[in-house]
């Protein structure tokens, strides 16, 4: 792109096209992207960023990967949509045979939907129709843990904490949910059994009006990019079994191998009763998520009134997205010799090398890794639009948030980028004056 014409995209931009939680009056500091290629960003005005967000966790495989444009290119051809009312097709199919294959034994059902959010609506609607099926009604409100995050539509915003969640203004119109105190045992720590306490008290309570438990198992992600213990998330399944509640895992960040599991319940051993996932699932090319439950639930639901699930959204299904997400997770784990357990660990002690230096900076809170995911926590909020402007001078596309910043860079990152984007990092992060206080 020349200059001109990339000066004259982001007047559009300014104008007209408004972006995730900003301001249409206060621009928040926007770059056009030219093109995308691996682990690298060309920008409109020529610069190269080492890409550290995977595009909010889904490009796993990186930018335009060649086996990825191929799949969406073939089906292409076949047709690019057709509605799901009274309709099936192979991508689907093939799709939702792999993700009950790959996914904890008990889960056997899946229900496509577009994004994180709606998935979310499912697993909440699908745990509301459970209840309802069995004649117990007054079972329809949800528990979680602070620290949450579950997406921006409302039954989602409900059970986001409600502080950190990003939605606090809502909240005379958002159903109230319970809220048990967030885990403080971190992952690698000794269990201790106070932690579930806040959690037990509430389900003891108030069982009798409790469809489900929703969390992310293992990492709390835009809520707080915090990893707690597996013995945690153990500790609520058995909970859930004791009190006759269901669980929901909202895997939608952590899955796909994000967190050194292909999902993050492995961890734990656990199943949950309705599982939902999306972000990576095609590799960061096209909106897709599911909610995926157990045959238990569906029959239940469906042997209630009005013997359906009552939900479907229009592109419920999208050919196109199922035949890239079917390639994607092909290429993450169904490829001889593709290792991606490995690759995941080589990226763990990678991360773990390298941020471990910002530790010495007296404005760092805490450091922490996880899988793919590497978390400087800051003890002051980032000056949004000088650490962008930083970021990207330096070479990096990162987008901290309050006091977190964090990376989770595709897995096909090389030593050599890794090392470069986590030195850059800390080189932004060393400056003082791009943080408030
Ligand atoms: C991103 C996210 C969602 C919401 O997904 P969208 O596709 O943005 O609607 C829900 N839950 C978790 C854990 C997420 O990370």
């Amino acid at each position: 792109m020349n200059l001109d014409s990339n000066r004259h995209l982001l007047e559009i931009d300014q104008q007209h096209v408004w972006h995730p939680y900003a301001s249409m009056t206060d621009r928040p500091v926007i770059h056009a992207v030219e093109s995308a290629q691996g682990v690298r960003l060309t920008l409109g005005d020529g610069s190269v960023l080492v890409d550290g967000m995977a595009s909010w966790w889904c490009a796993i495989h990186g930018y335009n990967h060649p086996v990825l444009n191929q799949a969406i290119n073939d089906q292409l051809k076949r047709f690019s949509h057709v509605m799901f009312g009274g309709l099936t097709h192979q991508p689907a199919c093939k799709l939702a045979e792999k993700l009950v294959q790959i996914t904890p034994a008990p889960l056997q059902h899946v229900f496509f939907s577009d994004s994180g959010s709606v998935s979310v609506e499912v697993a909440i609607k699908m745990a509301i129709q459970y209840w309802y099926a069995q004649k117990k009604p007054k079972k329809h409100k949800f528990l979680t843990i602070r620290s949450g995050y579950h997406g921006d539509t409302f039954a989602a915003m409900s059970v986001c904490d409600p502080v950190t969640g990003m939605h606090e203004i809502f909240t005379h119109v958002l159903p109230g949910q319970f809220f048990a105190n967030a885990p403080e045992c971190r992952f690698d720590q000794e269990w201790d059994e106070q932690d579930i306490s806040s959690l037990k008290k509430l389900i003891e309570e108030n069982h009798a009006k409790i469809a489900a438990v929703i969390l992310e198992p293992i990492v709390q992600g835009a809520g707080g990019m915090r990893f707690y213990s597996p013995h945690y998330l153990k500790r609520v399944r058995e909970l859930c079994d004791q009190f006759d509640v269901l669980l929901i895992a909202d895997e939608i960040a952590t899955g796909f191998g994000r967190t050194g599991k292909l999902f993050a319940c492995e961890h734990a051993g656990i199943a949950p009763d309705i599982m939902c996932i999306g972000k990576s699932l095609t590799g960061g090319y096209m909106t897709l998520a599911a909610t995926l439950t157990t045959e238990h639930v569906s029959q239940t639901i469906c042997s209630g009134q009005p013997g359906v699930f009552m939900h479907g959204p229009t592109f419920m299904g999208n050919p196109l997205a199922c035949s890239v997400s079917l390639a994607s997770i092909e290429l993450l784990i169904g490829t001889p010799g593709s290792d991606w357990k490995a690759n995941i660990d080589r990226i763990e002690t990678l991360l773990g090398e390298q941020l471990s230096p910002a530790r010495e900076l007296a404005h760092v809170e805490d450091v922490r890794v996880l899988g793919a995911i590497g978390v400087i926590e800051t003890k002051f909020p980032v000056e949004m639009d000088a650490i962008t402007r930083e970021l990207v001078r330096q070479g990096i596309w990162v987008r901290p948030f309050g006091k977190l910043v964090y990376i989770m860079p595709p897995y096909i990152i090389s030593d050599k980028d890794l090392i470069f984007l986590c030195n850059k990092l800390i080189e932004v992060v060393s400056q003082r004056n791009l943080f408030a206080g």
